[in-house]
């Protein structure tokens, strides 16, 4: 594996590559890796001549209030899980390398940012925009690797790669989760030993829901409450959202049907989690 810091550098050996013939499959990361970007990583292995993988902490995407200070890091653990995968070339930038001193252009995102994680945290998803265009330009992958996790961050750049026309493949990766239905998340070593074991009751809380909608449910709102109502119960977290819509268009539904999401988020003392399920009705 070959560790470059230079965003020029790793964009001419791509460009080489490229010039050989090799695909290039990238799995975009804030580093801190798991099993959930380790899946990422395998999809890509399977699917192209060249693995690349950004870790970057990007400044852009975290409010004022955020953990972009804290947010875990651990490069030497990184690097070695990053070999384990097969990765062929990881991009590990400084702030400076992606931004310089001051940049003149960014992403503004004009749909689908006005509810879930968009709403939430304002800008968000124009600092995810900005530094995917740039990674998208560095790297020029055929195929990128999202994470259903972040399902609204999957749609946005579905969009992005529409409206800007990068000749890049979208794959969502379905959520990978610890044993007890957690998602699996850098923040989540965060969590204090009793919030971790509550912490399974979001997936449980989204689970009671599925099955309700199997029985016939189709109301938003009493889905919305009997998530609320559980997660109330069974945990000391504090809701931030728990919302339904149409996926990926992240549209309202007055009744369930087609393609659906439903996500949440909920802060605890020192992380805030988010997770969902899609389904199709
Ligand atoms: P992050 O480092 O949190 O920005 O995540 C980098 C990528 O890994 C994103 O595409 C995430 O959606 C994806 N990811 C993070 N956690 C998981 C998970 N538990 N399962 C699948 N993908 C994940």
């Amino acid at each position: 594996m070959k560790i470059f810091t230079s965003a020029k550098e790793i964009q001419q050996v791509i460009l080489h590559d490229k010039s050989n013939k090799k695909s290039i499959g990238y799995v975009a990361t804030m580093g801190y890796l798991h099993e959930g970007h380790v899946a990422l990583l395998e999809n890509a292995r399977r699917e192209n001549d060249l693995v690349v993988l950004s870790i970057f902490v990007n400044p852009l995407q975290f409010g004022p209030n955020e953990d972009f200070e804290t947010y875990p890091r651990d490069l030497a653990r990184d690097e070695s899980l990053a070999v384990d995968a097969g990765v062929d070339y990881l991009f590990y930038p400084t702030v400076y390398e992606m931004y310089g001193d001051d940049p003149s252009v960014k992403v503004n995102v004009q749909n689908r940012t006005d509810c879930l994680c968009g709403r939430k945290r304002p800008g968000h998803f124009d600092g995810v925009a900005t530094v995917i265009t740039k990674f998208f330009n560095i790297v020029l992958p055929d195929k990128a690797y999202f994470g259903m996790k972040d399902a609204q961050q999957v749609a946005i750049i579905d969009g992005l790669i529409q409206d800007f026309n990068f000749p890049v493949e979208l794959v969502p990766v379905d959520i990978i989760r610890e044993e007890d239905g957690l998602a699996k998340s850098s923040r989540n070593v965060f969590l204090l030993e009793d919030e971790r074991l509550e912490a399974k009751e979001l997936y449980q809380s989204l689970l009671k829901a599925k099955t309700a909608i199997g029985t016939g449910e189709r109301n938003p709102q009493k889905i919305i409450a009997l998530i609320k109502e559980h997660i109330q119960a069974e945990t000391k977290g504090i809701i931030d959202y728990v919302e339904v819509y149409q996926y990926p268009d992240l549209k309202l539904l007055d009744v369930l049907s087609g393609k659906i999401i439903i996500a949440l988020a909920v802060k605890f003392k020192h992380a805030r989690l988010i997770d969902n399920i899609t389904l199709t009705i």
